[in-house]
């Protein structure tokens, strides 16, 4: 036998895409020709695969060797394709019978020493194996539990390269994994951690109920940062696919919890100001990896300080949270990693960050709004509800002594909200408040005219702009659906129109 083949999956984003390799030796000067796209680690493959074969025990044969991927267009990338090539060169050269290969795929880097090492990605490519018909897949032991998540194939764990040979021949086969079911992590924080704060808890509360993006702007120790990392602990669990989705974006990312294969709460992504648009929305050298935007999705994206981010690395938000998707596009190759997270803002209300009526601060009327403006326009306009977090003082921080509302609590009422918004919207293709667009708002769910007389007034004073009555609207629904009103009442609308920070343009 002179050629083999075997099958191995590349990533495109958070896509598997199946990658046949094959290799062929023909009689010539003894070395090694690679073909089909691959990158400077898919190279350098080439020397691993050919010490961890000699380390194994097995002959490197010295004949002329020509590796080709295909199909050949579609870029290759990482060190995943070892194993497959390793096992292919040992089929050409007999040392194991191709037709076990045939129908194998094979995943996993080689140490120089024959292991068998963990790649990222594996179930995005565990299940592009199960789409295109393949029984069973081999990966590297330290990915087992997450390539067990995938039903419909045989998840063949491995821990060196002697371990793969001694599969194919047949004398000792690889045992099969199979799905752990583990209890689900911890919840995170509490809400009834929260002492006084009763419109920061509210306004998460709404935000969770509607998916409403939420921009907190209070003093340092007002509790931004407590609330925000309480809000998704606030949102329905993920159901199954959306846990697989999710897990495929930490899998690619190199993010998964350790013991936990499986992302089944909705995510918390918390960048520091300094990240790179690389770190916020996906890129980096090598491989292309999802940021810290599609890490959150289904979850929830904070960004802390929020004018301290460079405005163009906020503006590369904008696009990807409205179309809930984004694309990152290289010279040769690109990657779409679905981000439909919710975002949160927190903002200090000037640049000094002292406590309001602080003395200390010595910031002008000026300096205080040239800071909010380093918040874009475009942004801020897809954020519905701007709320303004009072200082904790001593009256309210024991005003909240009276046992604050737990999270179990809350969340109850937050999946009721979202049921109704749900039945509401049922054939629209929306499921949240949030998501409605305004002519819709306005035209078809347009809350009756006695409710809306206050946020009509705002309007002709000019307080107020279309665009700003259409997030009233939209949280105003929510607020309704939280109290199990059928339509918003003058109540709402006056709650909305008050969950605005005063201070930002409408
Ligand atoms: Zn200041």
């Amino acid at each position: 036998m002179t050629l083999a083949r075997t099958w191995s999956v590349g990533l495109a984003g958070v896509q598997g895409a199946m990658v046949e390799v094959e290799v062929d030796m023909s009689a010539g000067v003894p070395g090694v020709v690679l073909v089909g796209l691959p990158d400077a680690v898919v190279r350098q493959s080439v020397d691993r695969v050919r010490a961890a074969v000699v380390n194994t025990g097995a002959r490197w044969p010295l004949r002329r060797i020509t590796i080709g991927l295909s199909p050949a267009a579609m870029p290759k990338q990482g060190s995943g394709f070892d194993l497959a090539l390793a096992a292919a060169v040992l089929a050409a050269d007999g040392a194991v019978p191709a037709a076990a290969l045939d129908h194998l795929v094979l995943l996993g880097e080689l140490g120089l020493d024959g292991s068998v090492r963990a790649v990222r990605g594996v179930l995005p490519a565990v299940l592009a194996a199960v789409r295109t018909g393949h029984p069973a897949v081999v990966v590297p032991a330290g990915n087992a539990d997450e390539a067990a998540l995938v039903d419909g194939v045989e998840v063949l764990p491995a821990a060196t390269l002697a371990d793969v040979v001694a599969h194919l021949t047949g004398r000792a086969p690889l045992v099969r994994h199979h799905r752990v079911r583990v209890p689900p992590p911890p919840p995170g924080p509490d809400l009834g951690d929260v002492l006084g704060q009763a419109a920061g808890r509210r306004a998460v509360e709404v935000a969770a109920a509607g998916g409403h993006h939420l921009f907190l702007s209070g003093p340092p120790g007002a509790g931004k940062t407590m609330l925000a990392e309480r809000l998704p602990g606030l949102l329905p669990p993920l159901d199954e696919a959306a846990a697989l989705e999710v897990t495929a974006i930490h899998s690619v990312a190199g993010t998964l919890p350790p013991g936990a294969p499986l992302v089944t709460r909705p995510t918390f992504e918390a960048p520091h100001h300094s990240a790179t648009t690389a770190a916020l929305v996906g890129g980096g050298s090598g491989p292309i990896r999802p940021g810290a935007l599609c890490r959150a999705h289904r979850g929830v994206l904070f960004l802390d300080e929020a004018p301290e981010f460079p405005r163009a690395v906020l503006d590369t938000l904008r696009q990807p949270l409205e179309r809930g998707e984004v694309t990152i596009a290289r010279a040769r190759s690109a990657a779409t990693f679905p981000c439909r997270a919710q975002l949160v803002l927190a903002a200090n209300p000037c640049p000094c960050a002292s406590a309001a009526g602080d003395t200390a601060c010595t910031c002008s009327p000026l300096e205080r709004r040239r800071y909010r403006a380093r918040l874009s326009g475009p942004l801020l306009d897809r954020v519905d509800l701007r709320v303004d977090l009072p200082p904790v003082t001593r009256a309210a921080w024991l005003d909240g002594v009276a046992a604050p509302e737990p999270t179990a609590v809350v969340a109850r009422r937050v999946s009721a909200a979202r049921s109704a918004a749900g039945e509401r919207l049922r054939g629209t293709g929306l499921h949240l408040n949030s998501e409605v667009p305004g002519r819709l708002l306005r035209e078809r769910w347009a809350p009756p005219r006695r409710a809306l007389a206050l946020a009509e007034r705002a309007l002709e004073r000019g307080a107020l702009s279309v665009r700003g009555l259409d997030r009233v609207l939209r949280v105003a629904w929510t607020l309704a659906d939280l109290a199990g009103r059928p339509v918003p009442d003058p109540d709402d609308v006056a709650e909305a129109l008050g969950m605005r920070l005063q201070r930002a343009a409408a």
